[in-house]
């Protein structure tokens, strides 16, 4: 089977599916994403969602949507921070979840039970109502199905999945072979033995933002793990309580990413007339204000608080820990503009 398929049978399975059964977010699941670490980033993003409120000239109604919202931690946060620092921008909000997993979907109902007459749950974001948009979407776009490719003898083979004789998954070199007419000219120098990973889904989620950006204005933050320059070959993975594991070791059980390509999304954003920025989550949070809302948080408190708000501080922004890893994409129509953060002269490639 084509890996995206693999990928969708063990995330999303009726019956099997780890979305279905597992509990993925916290310290007692799989993963913490930083909505999870702490409330700052959530109150960061607020901010952002003020300023990008009164870039759009203030509207009297915009959709506030949020792609894949796992525990309803960041839409929490940043409700609470738009309605303590500006009342308009909280009274023309509709929150619009896109969620496909019912367990969550309840878990974020009961997590934003006090927000009930603003929020409405969606299965896909094609059905946004015509209304500007504000848009965020936090380790959601890795959650995504993937293809994977192989450079073998100068073309690109799909990488399969199957069982060999002993019932044993692996990978297998399939037949198809990828038209390397429309692929950018830095895939085609890569050298054989290379993986490509390209994923219709991502770009179709991205393509629907787009589109409705253009059509009804606005701006989305997608915030990810992943490189801006060449990407970075095979980056499926599985993580099974905070330790990757091996990715046929236990499918359905464990939680199956991969890294975003920014550059491509930031092409087909382009090709439709939208700006785009993409800066590291620690140039976005600092430029938004994670220090000083840090020394807000400590101030007057034991030393033991103020060690741990330090620490959460690292966790989301120093290099070595999420802090260049994870970027954040901006995605806005012409009208609107690009966050100030995000103009040219901010953005990094790497
Ligand atoms: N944003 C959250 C959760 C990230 S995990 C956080 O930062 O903590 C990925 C989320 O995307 C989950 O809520 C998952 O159920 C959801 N998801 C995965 N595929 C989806 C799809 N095709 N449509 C909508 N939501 C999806």
């Amino acid at each position: 089977m084509r890996v995206s398929t693999f990928m969708t049978l063990a995330l999303s399975d009726e019956q099997n599916g780890y979305y279905k059964h597992a509990t993925p977010f916290g310290k007692e699941g799989d993963f913490i994403t930083a909505p999870e670490i702490s409330q700052m980033f959530g109150e960061l993003i607020g901010i952002w969602v003020i300023e990008t409120f009164n870039m759009l000239n203030k509207p009297s109604s915009f959709s506030l949507c949020e792609l894949g919202p796992g525990r309803g931690t960041l839409m929490q946060d940043l409700l609470r921070t738009i309605k303590k620092l500006s009342a308009e921008c909280f009274q023309a909000a509709n929150v619009v979840m896109v969620e496909t997993s019912d367990k969550l979907i309840q878990q974020q109902k009961q997590a934003l039970s006090a927000y009930r007459d603003k929020i409405y749950w969606l299965k896909d974001v094609d059905k946004l109502p015509a209304a500007p948009l504000i848009l965020v979407a936090n380790e959601f776009l890795d959650a995504l199905p993937i293809d994977q490719f192989i450079k073998i003898d100068g073309q690109w083979h799909e990488r399969l999945i199957g069982t060999d004789d002993n019932d044993q998954l692996g990978f297998a070199v399939g037949n198809n072979v990828l038209d390397q007419k429309g692929l950018p000219k830095k895939y085609q120098d890569l050298p054989e033995g290379s993986v490509l990973e390209l994923s219709p889904a991502r770009l179709q989620f991205v393509e629907q933002v787009l589109k409705h950006l253009s059509r009804h204005h606005g701006s989305a933050l997608f915030i990810d793990y992943g490189s801006t320059g060449l990407p970075y070959g095979d980056t499926l993975q599985a993580i099974s309580r905070h330790a990757f594991s091996n990715i046929f070791a236990n499918p359905g059980k464990d939680d199956l990413t991969s890294h975003v390509d920014f550059s491509s999304l930031e092409v087909i954003a382009e090709r439709q007339g939208i700006l785009s920025g993409v800066i590291t989550q620690g140039a976005f949070l600092t430029g938004m204000g994670l220090i000083e809302r840090a020394g807000q948080l400590g101030a007057n408190k034991g030393t033991a608080v103020q060690e741990k708000i330090r620490s959460v501080v690292e966790r989301l922004a120093a290099p070595n820990e999420m802090g260049t890893l994870f970027k954040v994409l901006c995605l806005s129509d012409k009208k609107t503009g690009l966050h100030r953060l995000f103009t040219a002269g901010n953005t990094s490639h790497n």
